[in-house]
């Protein structure tokens, strides 16, 4: 373990004064970052511990009927909140999906956000890897890469972001508030994340001191709570990062599509926003034809970076897997796991 100074600022102000420094890291429940300081993998020069600002752990409503979620609220504590599953299903459906529930007790909403890649490559430091060490190389490309990413990926980097919270929240034109050098700015979430083009190291559009102090969910996500689900596909039920997820989400008139949400997990180093399957979606009738149109219009650009072509299919069928049980309506309770690409749910294609 290298020797860092610890400190514990009162005010955001302080916090941001503190952390503008090279080398510093914000730290919040660190159920990611402490991992990464004990392996080895980051070594901060100066920790700046947040968890007790005030006024970062609140869910509120705003006046134009949009929610504002602090950096600070636990993703257990959001995942449970009756009023939050009700409104925003898929999101809680993707923070329940997410780790274990001992760390989704400890882990925040700003801290998901910006937890970082699991390739198990990065976490190696004997190990090359553009992401750590830039200009190292990038020992997935020639090793164990069937879990690295399908689209956005470049020869210096092929990983994958592993936010389930992050996949509904891009479709749900989610943005964040970051407390800054020049003050408070918002910035939408599927601008966050970089792809890694040649400089994998720069995973966020973040700039030293910033700091995410909410989340944003605008009032037209809610209109989405009917028909709103997180499919996730992994290799255990529980406690596994994502093989591929999709998260969609529709607003329906009768028995047209007037407005559709689509985004995927697991393929890219940021979650995938699928615009091109969302405006081939509008006005058409749900069903298997539609979404399978959709899916494949998802995963058009992708191409394997490894022994990964598997996830293409695969990431196509829980597309339109996800569509498929999001048309056929929010169930009134969220299942008590996830739910699967292999479940039956009633008006629901099994080969979707
Ligand atoms: Fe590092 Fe990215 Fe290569 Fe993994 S895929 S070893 S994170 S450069």
């Amino acid at each position: 373990m290298n020797r860092f100074d610890y400190v514990r600022p009162a005010t955001l102000a302080e916090a941001v004064e503190a952390a503008r420094a090279p080398g510093s890291a914000y730290l919040a429940a660190g159920t990611n970052l402490l991992d990464l300081m004990k392996g080895g993998v980051a070594r901060p020069a100066r920790l700046v511990d947040v968890t007790r600002l005030p006024g970062l752990d609140r869910v509120e409503t705003m006046p134009d009927g949009g929610l504002r979620i602090g950096a600070l609220v636990r993703n257990a504590d959001l995942a449970h909140d009756p009023a939050f599953a009700r409104t925003c299903p898929a999101v809680a459906e993707a923070l329940l999906s997410g780790a274990s529930a001992q760390l989704r007790n400890a882990a925040t909403v700003g801290g998901n956000l910006l937890q970082r890649t699991r390739c198990p490559y990065f976490y190696d430091p004997a190990s090359a890897c553009n992401r750590r060490d830039p200009g190292t190389g990038c020992d997935a490309r020639g090793g164990e890469n069937r879990l690295h990413a399908v689209l956005g990926w470049s020869d210096a980097c092929i990983a994958t972001h592993p936010s389930d919270f992050a996949v509904p929240l891009v479709a749900l034109d989610a943005s964040v508030e970051v407390e800054g050098t020049s003050g408070r700015r918002e910035i939408p979430l599927e601008q966050l994340h970089r792809l890694p083009g040649d400089t994998p190291e720069r995973e966020t559009v973040l700039e030293p001191g910033d700091l995410i102090v909410a989340l944003r969910l605008p009032a037209a996500a809610l209109g989405f709570a009917g028909h709103a689900r997180y499919v996730k596909l992994r290799e255990r039920t529980s406690y596994a990062f994502a093989l591929v997820s999709a998260a969609a989400a529709l607003r329906l008139d009768g028995d047209r599509i007037v407005e559709a949400r689509i985004a995927l997990g697991g393929v890219a180093a940021k979650p995938w926003r699928a615009r091109e399957a969302e405006a081939a979606l509008l006005g058409a009738t749900p069903g298997r034809d539609a979404f399978r149109r959709a899916a494949g219009l998802a995963l058009a650009e992708a191409h394997p970076s490894g022994d990964n072509a598997f996830k293409i299919e695969l990431a196509r069928r829980v597309a339109a897997r996800a569509l498929a049980l999001a048309a056929a309506g929010t169930p009134e309770r969220l299942p008590a796991l996830p739910a699967s690409p292999f479940a039956t749910a009633p008006g629901v294609l099994q080969d979707a």
